[in-house]
């Protein structure tokens, strides 16, 4: 049997989450996982508000998330393994925040997203009616592009992620050919920096009903010579955590692939998928 594990998740020290790192610990156990990774919010380019900002202070929420992760990794030692992560928005949009934000915690794991493009508002917020979503996408993977050349990361998060609400907000899902360029050059940057790519299961429960990326891009991300893949299921509250991780692997598996990794001390170990 393939050993289950969650590498994306967030605690209550994230503004959109509810859970405490404890009841997700717990949540993780009752599925039986194995491991678990903790990656709260950090989105760089907001660092700077501090206690002004939206999405709550990061200089104190980081660091009580990485604080619960290593008491948690103590607590459940030998029953799960805790991982202590970051999701780090936006790497490339101000250098010196993300530095600043990478020294928060010896992480285990950095995941890297694009949640908002430069000078624009979170795709979670936008009103798509109206809107040039092909153009929109265009500067998506641009931004990708640059964010799969930065260097202090070890997965790329949900690689299709304006997906998630363009479906939702027009009821019609792009043709994604016409950025196929774009995507590969994504993953032979990816593939060239050995970094993972995400299979995102959170899509699976939203309008979307696909991973983020679905199999098709993970196969060609296969095809192109991609190694290494996380699963994770962006769960915001414990009663999410682990759902959907064994359609991620069989994702994983129909693209090609017969092990994913999880990340500790951001070294990648091999799991291997089993039927
Ligand atoms: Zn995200
Ligand atoms: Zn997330």
């Amino acid at each position: 049997m393939t050993i289950f594990c969650d590498m994306h998740t967030h605690s209550h020290h994230s503004f959109d989450a509810k859970s405490s790192v404890d009841e997700m610990c717990r949540a993780a156990i009752e599925r039986g996982l194995e491991a678990l990774a903790v990656t709260d919010h950090c989105e760089a380019p907001f660092i700077r508000f501090g206690a002004d900002c939206e999405f709550g202070c990061f200089d104190e929420l980081i660091p009580q998330s990485f604080a619960d992760a290593t008491a948690a990794r103590e607590r459940y030692a030998g029953r799960l393994k805790v991982l202590r992560g970051l999701e780090l928005g936006e790497p490339t949009h101000d250098r010196a925040a993300t530095a600043h934000a990478l020294a928060y915690g010896d992480f285990d794991f950095v995941l890297a997203s694009v949640h908002n493009i430069r000078n624009m508002q979170d795709f979670y917020y936008m009103n798509y009616s109206g809107v040039d979503v092909d153009g929109l996408l265009a500067r998506y993977f641009d931004e990708l592009c640059e964010t799969a050349s930065f260097e202090h990361f070890d997965s790329l998060s949900h690689l299709t992620y304006p997906l998630r609400y363009i479906v939702a907000g027009t009821g019609r899902f792009p043709d994604l050919s016409v950025h196929a360029d774009a995507i590969d050059t994504i993953f032979k940057i990816l593939i060239k920096n050995q970094k993972a790519l995400e299979i995102n299961v959170s899509g699976l429960f939203k309008e979307l009903k696909t991973t983020l990326p679905d199999v098709t891009l993970v196969r060609r991300f296969r095809e192109l010579g991609g190694q290494y893949i996380t699963i994770g299921t962006d769960a915001h509250s414990a009663d999410m955590v682990g759902r959907g991780i064994g359609e991620g692997i069989a994702v994983a598996r129909e693209a090609g692939f017969s092990q994913y990794v999880i990340y500790e001390k951001h070294r990648p170990i091999k799991i291997d998928i089993n039927e």
